[in-house]
């Protein structure tokens, strides 16, 4: 037992697993938050628990779709024209990422943190009281042409690389999977591996309640700085004051990067902003968390509804959200589940827009910052946080420890865009 104290800043989901894995080594742990914990991007996100989640964003391609996302504000990828200026170096390292040598390199690397990601939760889960909000049935997704079906197929190729097994299913086959479905739909694919989680916003609570029990003080205040001492923080400046630790956790998702700026790394995070609507008593729905191949988002049967999430918008942290991205969604939910209501009311739809913290390989940065040894980052997950944030903190635990890591971390380095 170390008996040391660390400061992790942000209460997301990667912050909570950081907080539980280190007290699991013996360190006093200080959480803290410039909001209510989990109320971030772990709020609200389609849940996936998606062991399979290998492919980046950027694949080989992209470029030669980017005028397509300039001029179609509703596509299930945008850009907004005022935030070109500010995104275009973090596009260039995006569409750099996408060829196919690179993109092997990032499936491999993110398997790793995805792979163990249903045994993980699920154990941290019960450890925090609430392993029955993790689910194990699935992934399925669906298309409504075998043509869709093809031009899928090079992703699912990448998922099969790093080991994970897909089952087609024929029309059929999908019907007795999924009897809500919309006809239309006439191929699919089932990756078993998958499972999701029934609140994410409620399951990010209950670890940081964990960790809290266990000990952790969980305060609420903005990280503004650090003090240092030669190469060491000794201190994080807040709106509530300063907060003394011997190491230092950045965990702040898509608002990482100021922090990482004073700790000496000029790391290009963006943000790639997210949709989701619930309909709660829906009239019908999904068993399995459904992907829409022609959407790009996923409809997840979740306790407080059916949740559709998904889509990327490249529009910063400043602009206000596009409401309308949101009321697609319902429409096309409306079309995948004919006996959802086509009229509902008002109050039975929640609407909500978060921030991935997004990085241009897909790739997290998670290990040591470069400047500070006492400093560490686990930030940038972007599509796959919660997915991927026990294997963070069991990483950051590692390092910090000084252990022999879990999985190899240098994909991961900050240093990698130096
Ligand atoms: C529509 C959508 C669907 C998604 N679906 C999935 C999915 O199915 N599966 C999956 O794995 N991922 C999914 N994601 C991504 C996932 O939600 C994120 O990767 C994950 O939540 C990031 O967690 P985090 O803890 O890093 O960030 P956050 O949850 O954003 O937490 C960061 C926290 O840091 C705090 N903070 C920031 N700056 C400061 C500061 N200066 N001082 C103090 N506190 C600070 C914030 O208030 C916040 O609470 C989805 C995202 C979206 C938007």
């Amino acid at each position: 037992m170390s008996g040391k104290h660390v400061v992790v800043i942000g209460a997301g989901i990667v912050g909570a697993c950081t907080a539980i894995y280190l007290q699991r080594d013996g360190y006093r742990v200080t959480l803290i938050d410039k909001g209510a914990p989990g109320e971030g991007a772990s709020l609200g996100n389609a849940g996936c628990l998606n062991a399979s989640s290998v492919v980046p964003v950027s694949m080989p391609g992209t470029l030669s779709q980017v005028p397509r996302w300039l001029f179609d504000p509703m596509g299930p990828l945008t850009i907004r024209w005022g935030y070109l200026p500010a995104i275009a170096p973090w596009l260039w390292r995006f569409v750099r990422a996408g060829t196919p040598e690179r993109v092997a390199q990032i499936a491999a690397a993110l398997r790793p943190m995805t792979g163990p990601t249903v045994g993980m939760h699920r154990e941290l889960a019960r450890a925090a009281g609430v392993e029955h909000m993790i689910h194990h049935v699935g992934h399925v997704h669906v298309y409504r042409s075998d043509e869709a079906f093809a031009k899928d197929g090079a992703a699912m190729a990448l998922r099969q690389s790093q080991g994970t097994r897909i089952d087609e299913l024929g029309a059929d086959e999908l019907r007795q999977l999924e009897p809500e479905l919309d006809r239309g739909y006439v191929r699919a694919r089932l990756i078993t591996e998958n499972g999701h989680c029934g609140d994410p916003l409620k399951l990010t609570a209950a670890y940081v309640d964990h960790a809290r029990r266990q000990g952790a003080t969980v305060r609420r205040a903005r990280a503004t700085g650090f003090r240092f001492e030669g190469s060491h923080a000794t201190a994080v400046f807040t709106d509530q004051g300063d907060i003394a630790g011997d190491m230092f956790v950045v965990a702040g998702g898509a608002w990482s990067r100021e922090l990482a700026a004073a700790l000496g790394d000029d790391v290009p995070l963006d943000t790639e902003r997210g949709y989701h609507v619930v309909i709660r008593d829906p009239e019908a729905g999904p068993r399995t968390p459904t992907s829409a191949f022609e959407g790009k988002f996923v409809a997840t049967p979740m306790d407080m509804g059916l949740r559709a999430a998904g889509t990327v918008e490249f529009g910063g942290l400043e602009a206000t959200p596009n409401w309308q991205r949101a009321d697609n969604l319902v429409k096309q939910l409306q079309a995948m589940y004919p006996r959802l209501a086509r009229n509902l009311p008002e109050e039975r739809i929640s609407r909500w827009m978060g921030f991935r913290p997004s990085m241009p390989d897909s790739l997290p940065v998670v290990g040591r910052a470069s400047r500070i040894a006492n400093a560490y980052y686990g930030f940038g997950h972007g599509h796959v946080g919660l997915i991927s944030a026990p294997m963070t903190g069991r990483l950051l635990g590692d390092l910090i420890v000084g252990r022999k890591p879990t999985i190899d971390p240098s994909p991961y380095a900050v240093t990698r865009f130096a």
